[in-house]
């Protein structure tokens, strides 16, 4: 039997325990925290824990392996889209292509069976629409079938260092945990970063106030972008020198960023006007005032903010449409998991069968067109329809419920006269 003394120090080091060092007690003696950390050390150079983290990562690597023949083709991959995201035909047409190029680009060497002078160089996407109409649905949906590691991430935490906020590095983060930190793997994917219109230069001139979140943040990205080896703080957040770091290259990770960027039809508008005087004063006439997004070209972006040399890392520049009201009304039922669907799915659980009169949907979209809610506010307007139902619904015994137009308004009406008064 160990005496007590034995038992309060370590038995390798004879240290006893401190804050630092907690002691493992075990039924004849103690060890303690750094002897243990030494132990495995010298157990992983031998070669014992190893085997363990190879397995591992081989799991990982096979998840993530492509070849040329089981690539989904650019229409493969617009038709699986389709099947999530109503309408963005140009979006899905550049980003399915993206992806795939991509693909070959990871495959190069080996697709090519020899290494020859042409390299293909990646495509960074940036992807501009109002808020609310599919950006981020169209990455979660890519990254639904895709074999690369993909993260999405969002640029609005990040300022310069030295001030409260994310490091630009920390957006690699996300695809480090994507892959259960196998770098390699990391060093393949996708990252789309959302928002990224907010890390755009406020104002014209940089230098009246500091721009914490805007310039200095724009040229640390730039790095990423271009590709180079930069320092990722495992945990994310804010690099701190005692910090280790993992090292990335970041010249095979393709970005996609996407924004509102609110406010630059005005500017597309102000280019289209000095354009078009003394050009060709027919094309005046023929510009949609209403969606001038379609016409948005990399200059926009500056006027907006951006840096040129951001603008010139992505090279790929296109746009969603508004959502009209047919959008609307197609978002609302034909997606595979439609609003519409999910809340018949939440009834069928409970034995219910759910069904709509045609009427009801034209209700919604109504109402969604007339309070400006957007596709968003799809899914608040059917919530407060659905509310009472799915509160009384479960215990009633009941094995059918047919939503009339009539319940659909009073319920709604009800809901927001409570809300506003
Ligand atoms: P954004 O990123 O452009 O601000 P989101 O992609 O987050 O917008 O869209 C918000 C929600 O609106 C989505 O979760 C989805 O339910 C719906 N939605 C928006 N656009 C579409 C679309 N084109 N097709 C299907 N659903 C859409």
């Amino acid at each position: 039997m160990a005496k007590k003394d034995d038992i309060e120090k370590c038995c390798l080091c004879g240290r006893g325990e401190s804050p630092t060092r907690p002691l493992l007690t075990g039924r004849s003696g103690s060890v303690c925290a750094e002897c243990v950390q030494q132990a495995y050390n010298l157990c992983k150079d031998a070669g014992f824990v190893a085997d363990a983290n190879n397995k591992n990562k081989k799991a990982v690597a096979d998840k993530w392996a492509i070849d040329y023949e089981s690539l989904p083709r650019p229409t493969e991959i617009k038709s699986f889209i389709d099947q999530y995201v109503i309408g963005q035909d140009d979006a899905k047409r550049y980003l399915s292509v993206a992806v795939y190029n991509h693909y070959k680009r990871l495959l190069q060497p080996a697709a090519l069976g020899k290494t020859d002078d042409v390299e293909i160089e990646k495509s960074n996407i940036i992807l501009v629409g109002r808020t609310g109409t599919g950006k981020t649905l169209l990455a979660r949906t890519i990254a639904k079938m895709l074999k690369v590691p993909f993260a999405i991430v969002d640029a609005t935490v990040l300022t310069e260092a030295g001030y409260v906020g994310e490091d630009v590095e920390s957006l690699l983060v996300r695809l480090l945990q994507a892959t259960d930190y196998d770098v390699a793997a990391a060093e393949r994917g996708i990252v789309f970063i959302d928002e990224i219109d907010k890390i755009a230069r406020k104002g014209d001139n940089p230098s009246i106030t500091r721009d914490v979140s805007g310039e200095g943040v724009q040229q640390g990205l730039l790095k990423l972008l271009e590709g180079s080896v930069v320092n990722v703080p495992p945990q994310g957040g804010r690099k701190h020198p005692e910090q280790k770091m993992i090292s990335i290259d970041t010249k095979n990770i393709l970005f996609i960023c996407g924004g509102a960027f609110e406010g630059i039809e005005r500017k597309i508008a102000m280019r289209l006007n000095t354009h078009v005087v003394g050009y060709n004063n027919d094309a005046k006439e023929q510009v949609d005032r209403d969606n001038l997004l379609q016409y948005i070209a990399p200059q926009d972006l500056r006027s907006f903010g951006l840096i040129p040399e951001i603008i010139g890392r992505l090279p790929i520049l296109t746009h969603l449409e508004p959502l009209d009201r047919a959008a609307l009304r197609r978002i609302l039922t034909e997606p595979r998991n439609s609003i519409i669907r999910q809340y018949e799915k939440l009834f069928e659980i409970d034995g219910i069968k759910l069904s709509f009169d045609n009427d009801v949907y034209e209700y919604i979209v109504d109402t969604a067109v007339e309070y400006k809610l957007g596709a968003r506010g799809l899914r608040s307007i059917v919530e407060s329809i659905m509310i009472d139902a799915m509160y009384e619904a479960p215990a009633s015994g009941m094995k059918e419920l047919n939503i009339t137009r009539q319940y659909a308004a009073e319920k709604f009406e009800r809901s927001s006269r409570l809300k506003i008064s």
